[in-house]
């Protein structure tokens, strides 16, 4: 099975046919919950399944690996590759890149509540984020997706 609806994660879920529907068993850090952790079992894997939305790593961790002895993995390194991969729908710049192959984008509309919800983080002295790819991923902001055309 193939899925095309980036949406459709919400119906295949439930399903075990879609979902390995693994469940962790937690220890006393968790008061003994049993987590779920959806999985796809389908083409694509995880891919198929998941929200679409596009958010880099942390800096401090690419450039940690780099300190490990990872030589080419630091947040330069990496951010290059990123840009040069990326189609993004606003203007280029020190974090994005225009005409790679993978367009992203905000959504073009989002629910009054999740304004509501960024207002209301920011009134209570949280940081507003209009970029979690940009100069720092902390804050409140609207996420960026791969499944919204760069040219939308
Ligand atoms: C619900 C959900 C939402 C997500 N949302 C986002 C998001 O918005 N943005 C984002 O960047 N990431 C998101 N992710 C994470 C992202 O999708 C995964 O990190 C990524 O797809 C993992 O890719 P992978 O190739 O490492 O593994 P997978 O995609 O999991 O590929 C592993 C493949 O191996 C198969 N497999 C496993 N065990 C066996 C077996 N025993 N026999 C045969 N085949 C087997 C699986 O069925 C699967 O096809 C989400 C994940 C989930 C589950």
């Amino acid at each position: 099975m193939k899925t095309t609806l980036p949406i459709g994660n919400v119906f295949l879920l439930p399903d075990a046919r879609y979902n390995w529907q693994h469940v962790y068993s937690g220890g006393p850090e968790v008061n003994g919950r049993q987590i779920p952790c959806p999985r796809g079992k389908l083409f694509g894997g995880c891919t198929s399944v998941n929200g679409t939305v596009y958010m880099r790593g942390h800096p401090t961790d690419y450039d940690e690996w780099a300190v490990l002895g990872n030589e080419g993995w630091g947040y330069q390194d990496v951010l290059a590759h990123y840009k040069r991969h990326e189609n993004y729908a606003g203007h280029a710049s020190d974090f994005h890149g225009s005409g790679g192959e993978l367009d992203v984008g905000k959504p073009r509309e989002n629910n009054r509540l999740a304004h509501a919800l960024i207002e209301a983080a920011v009134e209570g002295g949280h940081q507003r984020n209009d970029d979690f790819n940009g100069a720092q991923q902390h804050g409140f902001g609207i996420l960026t997706s791969t499944s919204v055309a760069a040219s939308g």
